[in-house]
């Protein structure tokens, strides 16, 4: 994102990278914390290829919950302050937000499209195709809560993107087992989402986003997920000025030149403001 009308030269680039710790304070649970969301399952059951292939109603079935509980929680003031500060017309900065969520609510807290975050790991309300990977809006819940096929409109999509001839109208489509089927080809479409063992998305535009950076900051990530962990070192190495909010110390404290301990709702707003007396 920069600030349309603004000398981009004048302005420093800050690079934010959130983690799951920045939703934490929504009610989402994080991946490693007690009582974490993927307690009950084991993730290869549900988060690689192999699952999918293996048995795409449980992932569906995961997918929808977690489409579900995304749904219900909202953007806290952490994701408020940053959609904020990307709207200051008068800020000193360019900011640019990489984030390993898959959540939405960077998005539904950018009300003004100023943020545009680079998601890495795909996002929840999107879902492609498994023969041609096009990517399509798609915010259903196939099944509810309980596990049962149930299909439900989560409202993950805001009013543009279901307006988006990519929007997926699955009561539309024609089911195979109850899944839904790609309109390009019909053939079975995936959640939008990097699992494990695949690639992050967006590798092209976040090395140089990083290298580029003046600050680096990163928000509620434990530093243990490769490779979005060495983004830190990447900054530092390339001259930034490193910034970690957490609530826990993070495995990259050699390159972290300060670290701000605490939640996310408490401390990101208090750092946001402090950047505006920064020359
Ligand atoms: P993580 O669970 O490994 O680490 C979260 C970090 O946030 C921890 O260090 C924890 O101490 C800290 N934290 C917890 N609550 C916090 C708060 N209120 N304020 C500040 N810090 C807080 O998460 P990760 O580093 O993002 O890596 C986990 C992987 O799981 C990522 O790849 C991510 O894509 C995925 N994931 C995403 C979500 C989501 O979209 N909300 C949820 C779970 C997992």
């Amino acid at each position: 994102m920069s600030h349309q009308g603004m000398d981009s030269k004048t302005n420093k680039i800050i690079v934010i990278l959130t983690g799951a710790g920045i939703s934490a304070e929504s009610g989402l649970g994080t991946f490693r914390g007690a009582g974490g969301l993927w307690e009950n399952h084991r993730v290869e059951d549900v988060a690689t290829p192999e699952a999918y292939n293996k048995d795409p109603l449980l992932v569906w079935r995961f997918y929808s919950m977690r489409r579900i509980q995304a749904a219900n929680a909202k953007p806290n003031m952490a994701h408020e302050a940053l959609a904020n500060f990307a709207n200051e017309e008068h800020s000193n900065f360019d900011i640019h937000l990489i984030t390993q969520n898959v959540d939405v609510l960077h998005q539904r807290a950018d009300r003004f499209h100023r943020l545009d975050p680079i998601c890495m790991h795909g996002s929840l309300h999107q879902s492609r195709c498994t023969s041609c990977e096009t990517v399509y809006f798609d915010d259903y819940a196939y099944f509810d809560l309980e596990g049962n096929y149930a299909p439900q409109n989560t409202e993950l999509c805001n009013a543009d993107q279901k307006a988006s001839p990519h929007y997926l109208h699955h009561y539309k489509l024609d089911y195979r087992n109850f899944l839904p089927l790609s309109p390009c080809c019909k053939q079975p479409i995936r959640p939008h989402i990097v699992w494990f063992g695949e690639n992050p998305m967006f590798m092209e535009k976040i090395i140089p986003l990083v290298q580029s950076a003046d600050l680096f900051v990163t928000i509620g990530t434990s530093g243990v997920v490769y490779p979005a962990a060495g983004f830190l070192e990447m900054a530092k190495i390339n001259g930034a000025k490193t910034f970690c909010i957490n609530q826990e110390l993070i495995p990259q404290s050699g390159v972290i030149d300060v670290f701000i301990q605490g939640s996310a709702g408490e401390k990101v707003p208090k750092f946001l403001e402090s950047l505006k007396n920064l020359s």
